[in-house]
């Protein structure tokens, strides 16, 4: 169902208050026992880009939830592609089912991991999600942290008049998965450890071709439309 930006404003701005009642504040004093008057800034911003960044100067941890990630995560087509469509599906989460309720909630999650991450000193560049992560992320789910944001979601939603639609997504044909993608877009594909970023060349069928940077013409893959994601934050 599509949404209006304006709700996805709205939505986002929920997100940011529910990462911080919910992830931040129980935890905020553990972590300022390691690093004394960090914060954390919670903002949404106007592209799909959605990240934690630790900003060493303020002693700031800054998370951005993208309005256009909002906005394609209410569209099955669009949401499949993301990495947290594939967490939620491959580790079970909220029992593996993708709906933008869990999506959104996860993204919560997700992104709180990564300043868990950061604070534990498991941040290292070129290894985002490493194992590191995906120990905080799995349990962020399994100690309950991330219904409890779901629910938030829902009541703080709820209390503004607004939904978050949270039916189960029909698993979407190749087709759907690759209208959102173009020739000349920069994507990711791959899994840990092998993962490669490139840049889509041509559109086929069910699958595109995806130049990634290697000598100077480059290697060829043609990449089921399932496994494209946006690059790497
Ligand atoms: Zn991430």
């Amino acid at each position: 169902m599509p949404v209006s930006t304006a709700r996805a404003r709205a939505l986002g701005k929920i997100m940011c208050a529910v990462t911080a009642s919910t992830l931040w504040y129980p935890v905020a004093g553990d972590i300022r026992d390691r690093r004394p008057g960090a914060v954390l800034q919670c903002r949404v911003g106007s592209g799909q880009a959605t990240y934690h960044r630790f900003d060493e100067g303020q002693n700031q941890h800054r998370i951005t939830f993208g309005l256009r990630m909002i906005l394609a995560k209410h569209q099955p087509g669009s949401a499949v592609g993301w990495l947290s469509s594939r967490e939620i599906t491959d580790r079970g989460y909220f029992d593996g089912q993708l709906s933008t309720l869990n999506l959104l909630a996860h993204t919560c999650c997700h992104e709180f991991a990564h300043l868990l991450q950061h604070a534990a000193g498991q941040r290292r560049r070129g290894s985002v999600h490493n194992r590191h992560f995906y120990a905080i992320l799995d349990r962020l789910h399994r100690q309950g942290q991330a219904r409890t944001v779901r629910d938030e979601l829902v009541r703080q939603a709820g209390s503004q008049g607004l939904s978050i639609p949270d039916q189960p997504f029909d698993p979407a044909s190749a087709t759907d998965l690759l209208a959102r993608w173009h020739v000349g877009d920069r994507v990711a594909f791959g899994t840990r450890g092998a993962r490669r970023q490139g840049v889509i060349e041509r559109i086929n069928r069910k699958t595109a071709t995806v130049r990634v940077p290697d000598g100077w013409q480059g290697l060829r893959y043609r990449v089921p439309a399932s496994l494209l994601n946006p690059p790497d934050a």
